[in-house]
């Protein structure tokens, strides 16, 4: 490994490069063009096997080692959000109000460049090794579902991914066994009152009262419905109702997300808020509606490619600690992947050592440690080899 690991290094330059350049050019989920042009291209030059437009928007490139073995695949995300980049920096968003604020560009880049590396040492895999680009993860319903249902998951014994992670520590790798990340739903409700004069209520539904309950009541599933040891989020992230000073509103509508890691949890949630909005509906004779939209499903990582992430990244260069992370209340459709394979899905630390206080991911001026990405292709690479590695036959995947 010693010998890959200072070929990624001495790629580090062209990894920045490549990572720069998507940051200038982001492009937003479903409308994603010249990145995956620039993947598939890339991984052409390789001469790699290349499939384009995967479920879409996808890109997957297929190196076959030397020697027969099982297959083992790699993904990075590319997408990036609706956000203006609120950075001073060379490498800012030349695309207004788009903006890579998660760190996709950072894992794609990662994925290309070991990529490259991997493609020049063919004699030393015992295996295939997939290089799975996705498209859309930003947004529901997502870029995964879509590359498995156009077939990239057949032939695959196992799956790995990272994100890298801004706010954690360079050098720190984070995993769990079992749930990583929260499905994430979104609900709206529509509330058809009766508006009037603001001096004259009692002639009146009046939305924004009845609306300001149903938030009330919805804070309430998580405090007073479901166990506290199961954990669920309830959050209403819009209350739209919008009038003069003296006029009492017509309709308003919320929406809100719901998180849970548990799918009789996320089933009790739905049924309380149906309870609640027909509840309300009754007692206020308003006209309420509700609509509840599944998300992805939990990430919920294999135990023992877990504790193989556990296990073989500790002793990589450049990782200091890996650490039992605590499940995430964030949505991440690599869930889907793991439906279909086994695998797992960890955090690769990218807090740049100067910095204090990181910015968040999805804030306007969030910015990660490139040198994380480095550590992200030698775990990655690592992990790989522990199936397509010369002595890994004996592994069972
Ligand atoms: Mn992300």
């Amino acid at each position: 490994m010693n010998d890959l690991f200072s070929k990624l290094e001495n790629h580090f330059d062209e990894m920045v490069e490549i990572r720069r350049h998507f940051h200038k050019y982001p492009e937003l989920s479903f409308e994603e063009v010249k990145t995956p042009h620039y993947i598939a291209n890339y991984h052409t030059k390789l001469g790699l096997d290349v499939q384009t437009k995967v479920g879409g928007r996808g890109v997957v490139a297929t190196l076959k080692g030397a020697h027969p073995g099982p297959t083992v695949a790699l993904r990075a995300d590319f997408d990036a959000l609706p956000i203006e980049d609120g950075k001073d920096v060379a490498y800012r968003s030349t695309v207004p109000g788009v903006m890579h604020a998660c760190g996709h560009d950072g894992h794609t880049a990662t994925l290309l460049v070991l990529a490259k590396v991997l493609s020049s040492q063919k004699e030393s895999i015992h295996g295939t090794i997939k290089f799975f680009h996705q498209h859309a993860e930003e947004q529901a319903p997502g870029g995964a579902i879509a590359m498995i249902d156009d077939g990239c998951m057949e032939g695959v014994d196992v799956v790995f991914g990272t994100h890298l992670w801004a706010t954690e520590e360079t050098g720190k790798i984070q995993y769990n066994e079992g749930p990583l990340m929260a499905a994430a739903d979104r609900f709206e409700i529509d509330i058809q009152g009766k508006g009037g004069h603001g001096a004259q209520p009692h002639d009146t539904k009046d939305s924004i009262v009845i609306g300001s309950q149903l938030v009330q009541s919805l804070q309430q599933i998580v405090s007073r419905r479901i166990d506290p040891l199961d954990p669920a989020v309830v959050s209403i992230g819009s209350f739209e109702a919008k009038n003069a000073f003296n006029v009492i509103a017509d309709s308003a509508k919320l929406i809100g997300t719901v998180r849970t890691f548990d799918e009789k949890v996320q089933e009790k949630i739905q049924e309380e808020i149906k309870a609640i909005t027909e509840g309300t509906a009754l007692s206020t004779g308003a006209d309420i509606s509700y609509r509840y939209k599944k998300g992805y499903p939990a990430l919920i990582n294999h135990k023992t490619e877990a504790q193989l992430v556990a296990e073989k990244l500790a002793s990589v260069d450049g990782v200091k600690e890996v650490e039992h992370a605590k499940p995430q209340m964030g949505g991440e459709d690599f869930s889907y992947y793991l439906h279909h394979a086994k695998g797992a899905f960890f955090f690769t630390g990218a807090k740049h050592p100067d910095t204090v206080n990181p910015y968040p991911h999805h804030h306007p001026k969030f910015d990660f440690d490139e040198r994380a990405m480095v550590i992200a292709a030698k775990s990655l690479a690592t992990l790989a080899f522990h199936y397509v590695g010369e002595k890994s036959n004996a592994v069972n995947v």
